[in-house]
Parts: C-alpha cells; structure tokens; sequence
C-alpha cells in the first residue's frame, strides 16, 4: 500500500510517528512537508516542519517539547546574543544549527530543497520519503494591527515571538502562487492508495501545501480515498493557537468547521473526538463520511489506533 500524508510540524510528525507502527512492512509512506514555515536566520535556511518530521520519525526529537533536538546546549545562541546578534525568540540549538548549515551549504552549491532533505534524511533514516512541498520558495506572513500598526510579519514572528496574541487579520503564503509542486509530489498523490490529512494546523499546514498550484486539484482527482483527522476537540486546538489562523480565514474553531473548510470535494472521510460526537452528524450532511473516536496522541499506543482508524475509515469509504 502507497500512503501519502500532507504534513506540518509537531501534530504531524507524531501522527505519522503512529501511522509507522502499524503498516505492513511493504506499506511505503511519502509525506509532503510544509514549508511555509521557513525561515532565513543568521544567514541560515531553518526549516522547521520538515526537521521536526526528520527528527521525530528518525529518533532525534526533543521530545517534551515537540521540535528541536534532544539533549540540546544553546552555547550558539548565546555567543550570537552577546554579539546583539538577534532574533534571540527563536530558539536554535547548537546540535540543530548543523542541520541548518548543511541545508544551506548545500542549496548554495545549486542542490534543489528536495535533494538536500533526502541528503539530511540519508543521516536520520525517517522510514518514510519527506518530499517538500515545493523546492521554491514560499513564506507565510500575517497581517496583524498592534501598537506599530498594520503590517505583515513572519508567520514565526507571529506564532513564536508574538505568541499569536494579536489577531491574524489574513494569511497569505507569500510566493505560493508561482511555486511548483517538488519533485514526486504530484506523482505521488497519483499513485497513492491513501492520502491521509494528519491533525496538522489545517490554515498554515495543509492549507499551506495546499496553495501550491496543482497540489489541492491533484489530491481532489486522485483515485485514492482521502481521510483527515481533526486537529481540534472539544473546541479548541490540542496545542498551539490554531484557533487564530483559523478565525483569519473565517472557519470557527470546531471539529465539523475545519471538515466542511476542507469540504467534500478534499475529504473522502473525517475523523473527529468522541468528544466531538455531536459533530457527526454535520460532518455527514456536508456530504463527508465521519467517525468519532479517540483523537489524543496521548501515548504511542493511543497514536497507533488513530492512525488505524484512519485506515479503516479509507477501505470502507473506498469507491
Ligand atoms: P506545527 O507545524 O508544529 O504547528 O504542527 P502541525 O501543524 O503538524 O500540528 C499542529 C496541530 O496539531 C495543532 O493544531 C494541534 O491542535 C494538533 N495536535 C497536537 N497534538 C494533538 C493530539 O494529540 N490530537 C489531535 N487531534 N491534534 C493534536
Ligand atoms: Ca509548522
């Protein structure tokens, strides 16, 4: 079985972390990653979803915190901050900073995004292929209105230094509409037995990959079920401030909106919480097949299941 799963960060990565432990061992697994969330820092490409997937699936995660390295020293970071080099909100550790050195060497000596995350994953074995979305560049900005004004910041700017604590006005994926699906993506989604939406920020994660042109229109013709799992319950995101971006592209922040955003021409099936049972039924009405179980990645055990109910929502929705 080829499965495909869109990916951001932390929600995706520990999904896909469950989906691992129970496909057969032929099963293979292609994540498109978002890389909206990319940052130039220090003179340095940081791509934080891409890496947190590779350290998650690879076993170098921190794994408390959900992004970043294990057993992390700052000495970096504070060599940089005593020079009033900044930014000092993002927090990059020295192991990490290798990473995105070798990144960036490598894509100044002319290799596209896409072969310099197959060479970093070459170290980290992630057992499934990490695809980009795109090898061109796109970057999420948020129209925001505070004390400096209206203005457009990074969406790191806006989720890591301002904590998202002003509303986000708008979104935009700036250089999206100009950028090309990477290499493999289009051909994957094709190909694919399932496409999976794992509970990643459903505005700047998937909606982010979504945006790159041919991406959304391939996985809406692709001859494979495609199931979501809600990344909100009960109301409110699992972690984060997804409720934020959410509002800024009109969707409230329930189980059954963010289904009927995706819509029933994305989603072939929608899981959602038990405690979101309630939502079924609205769920159903907007033509898309949903389930309630489950959805907190509490334990490997509890994540395993999720992505088991998953796959089984996609064999009794196929065609
Ligand atoms: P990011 O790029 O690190 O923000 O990660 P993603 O976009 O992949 O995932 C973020 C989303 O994961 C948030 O909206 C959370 O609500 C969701 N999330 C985190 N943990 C859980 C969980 O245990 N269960 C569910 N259903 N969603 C979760
Ligand atoms: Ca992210």
């Amino acid at each position: 079985m080829r499965i495909v799963a869109l990916a951001g960060g932390i929600g995706g990565a520990r999904f896909l972390r469950g989906l691992k432990d129970v496909i057969a061992p032929d099963d293979e697994i292609t994540v498109i990653g978002n890389t909206g969330d990319d940052i130039h820092l220090f003179g340095l490409k940081v791509c934080p979803d891409l890496d947190t997937v590779m350290y998650t699936l690879g076993g170098g995660i921190h794994e408390e915190q959900g992004w970043g390295r294990a057993e992390e020293s700052f000495a970096v970071k504070e060599e940089l901050a005593a020079y009033g080099v900044g930014p000092s909100w993002f927090g990059l550790g020295d192991k990490d900073f290798a990473t995105h050195i070798v990144r960036t060497q490598m894509l100044g000596a002319g290799y596209p995004l896409s072969a310099v995350t197959e060479a970093l994953c070459d170290r980290w074995q992630p057992g499934v292929r990490l695809l980009p979305m795109s090898d061109d560049r796109v970057e999420t900005h948020v129209r925001i209105t505070d004390e400096q004004g209206t203005r457009a910041v990074h969406f790191q700017e806006y989720w890591v230094k301002l904590h998202a604590s002003v509303p986000a006005e708008a979104i935009v994926a700036v250089g999206a509409e100009g950028a090309k699906p990477a290499p493999g993506v289009l051909e994957a989604i094709a190909a694919a037995d399932v496409i999976l939406f794992p509970p990643s920020n459903p505005v700047v994660s998937i909606g982010t990959i979504l945006a790159v042109p041919g991406i959304r229109a391939a996985v809406a013709a692709a001859p494979a079920p495609v199931v979501g799992l809600s990344p909100i319950i009960g109301g409110a995101p699992v972690r984060g401030m997804a409720d934020k971006v959410l509002a800024a592209v009109g969707v409230a922040a329930t189980a059954q909106d963010v289904a009927l955003h995706y819509g029933a021409d994305l989603l072939d099936g929608w899981l959602v919480d038990e405690a979101d049972t309630a939502a079924v039924a609205a769920v159903e009405a907007g033509g898309i097949p949903c389930r309630a179980v489950p959805l907190l990645m509490s334990d490997p055990a509890a994540t395993a299941a999720m992505a088991r109910a998953a796959l089984e929502l996609a064999e009794q929705v196929r065609a």
